[in-house]
């Protein structure tokens, strides 16, 4: 049989996650020269765009605009979209391998990692995944509740979700109304009453995880004050030395900009957002009804390992706040699929390059293929991505010049088509979300926001039906 990739018989490609890296891999394939692709993307939303909707914060509306380029890549003839399409539920492996020569999984990193200490569980104690759906409007986390009537949270971890989580509880309304926010979540963070907010960090200012631009933005919030303990962002010997030998001029600026706020004095303004390190959760304490009360700290000290990471150990000194909410943001981690080949341990499928690994032989699983964070893991900005699907692209290329493609008994975009409707009546199409996008950014100019978004998918799928 001729190999695939001609215009009578093109190269037919699944790819499951219409998030950044679904269309970085869809704009590699169709641009190839010399093979002829199709592309079908499917998401299990009736929305496409992943974390650049539901994880990229709302105040971070620049950061949104990247969609536009999404849309360009959509707009190609051979390229398709299938939203409310779910993986293992609409459509199996064993459907896909019979209808596509190659099968790319990007489904990114769709929970969060544990801290794996006691109280973890306890009423008021929630992943930052969970809240960063919830206030970006993903269906699975509208109807979430966060007790804001208290006084106090606590962010776990120092990277950009963590600051993310922060900035958002230490928002003005007036803030939030300049926003795609979720509207329950603008009108839950208006009646807020939460006064202080504590950002912890295990290691120290040089070891934290969050960029440059983030923290400085903690400290130009219009409603809270940051306070950083000058004692926590003194460099100790081992963070000193290493700085010195690092060509890490970021890092260097990182700890000026804290050490900046160590000095700051607070201006008046109704919350304060304090920023702790070298302090690890040891514990959460709940009160009679299972709610969480205080969080016990340890005190760390800084130490090198044998390969001359800076790495956290506890001293004996503990202490508590006392916080009502607890939100952990200690790294997300991705979700084995049915069928998929993973590894457990990093939370990522089982890959080499981008090339889905059996895990009794190791070698290639042909024809399918994985990028993204459920590549490499949950690291990295939305344009890491990029170069992400180009290198597993790059690989599936090769494979289909060796002949090593899937063999689907039926290739054909009408039957899969067809298949996927009967199946699933209510699958949207680009155009479908193209007019959702559209109401949305004209219901939201009536608020002077950026967009209103439809949060429930069947409210979603009414709006498309009667437009
Ligand atoms: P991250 O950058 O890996 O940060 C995880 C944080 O959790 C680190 O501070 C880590 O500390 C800490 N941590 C891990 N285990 C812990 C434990 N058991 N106890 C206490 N702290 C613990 O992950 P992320 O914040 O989820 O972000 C994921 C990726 O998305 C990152 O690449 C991030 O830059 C990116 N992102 C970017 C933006 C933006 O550009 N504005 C916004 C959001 C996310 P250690 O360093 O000590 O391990």
């Amino acid at each position: 049989m001729a190999r695939p990739g001609t215009a009578a018989a093109p190269l037919r490609v699944a790819i499951i996650g219409a998030g950044p890296t679904g269309y970085y891999a869809t704009d590699a394939l169709l641009h190839k020269e010399g093979v002829v692709v199709e592309v079908d993307l499917f998401d299990r939303l009736p929305t496409p765009y992943g974390l650049v909707r539901l994880g990229v914060a709302p105040d971070h509306q620049k950061i949104k605009s990247v969609t536009a380029a999404f849309d360009r890549i959509a707009q190609h003839p051979r390229f398709r979209f299938y939203g409310g399409v779910e993986f293992g539920k609409t459509l199996t492996l064993v459907d896909l391998r019979s209808h596509y020569h190659q099968i790319v999984f990007c489904t990114g990193a769709q929970t969060d990692r544990r801290m794996g200490v006691p109280g973890e569980d306890l009423a008021g104690s929630h992943p930052a995944t969970e809240f960063v759906g919830w206030y970006n409007g993903h269906p699975d986390y509208r109807d979430d509740i966060f007790d804001l009537s208290v006084e106090r949270a606590a962010v776990v971890g120092v990277g950009n979700v963590a600051v993310d989580v922060a900035r958002i509880l230490c928002r003005t309304r007036e803030e939030l109304l300049s926003t795609d926010i979720a509207d329950y979540a603008l009108e839950a963070l208006s009646r807020s009453r939460i006064r202080e907010v504590y950002l912890l960090g295990r290691r120290g200012p040089a070891q934290a995880a969050f960029t440059n631009p983030e923290i400085k933005e903690l400290g130009e919030l219009a409603g809270a004050d940051i306070a950083v303990r000058p004692e926590e962002v003194e460099l100790d010997p081992l963070s000193r030395a290493a700085l010195e030998r690092s060509e890490d001029r970021a890092a260097r600026k990182k700890v000026e900009i804290l050490q900046g706020y160590a000095v700051r004095k607070p201006s008046g303004k109704s919350r304060r957002l304090v920023v702790r390190f070298l302090v690890s959760p040891v514990e959460l304490v709940g009160d009679a009804t299972g709610r969480v009360t205080k969080i016990r700290l340890v005190r760390n000290e800084l130490y090198a390992t044998e390969t001359g990471a800076i790495q956290p150990r506890a001293t004996g000194e503990f202490e508590e706040l006392p916080v009502g909410l607890v939100f952990r943001s200690v790294g997300y981690r991705g979700v084995p699929l049915p069928g998929v080949p993973f590894n457990d341990k990093w939370g990522v499928i089982l890959n080499a390059k981008g090339r889905v690994l059996d895990p009794d032989t190791k070698r290639p699983v042909v024809g399918e293929y994985t990028a993204g964070w459920i590549k490499r893991g949950p690291s990295g900005v939305i344009g890491t991505n990029k170069p992400d699907a180009a290198e597993t692209v790059e690989c599936m290329f090769e494979d289909l010049a060796q002949g090593a493609v899937g063999t689907p008994e039926q290739p054909s975009a009408a039957v899969v088509d067809a298949l996927i409707r009967q199946r699933q009546p209510n699958v949207v199409s680009y155009q479908d979300w193209l007019k959702l996008n559209r109401l949305e950014i004209e219901n939201g100019r009536a608020q002077g926001r950026p967009r209103i978004k439809f949060t429930r998918v069947e409210d979603m799928l009414a709006a498309i039906r009667q437009n």
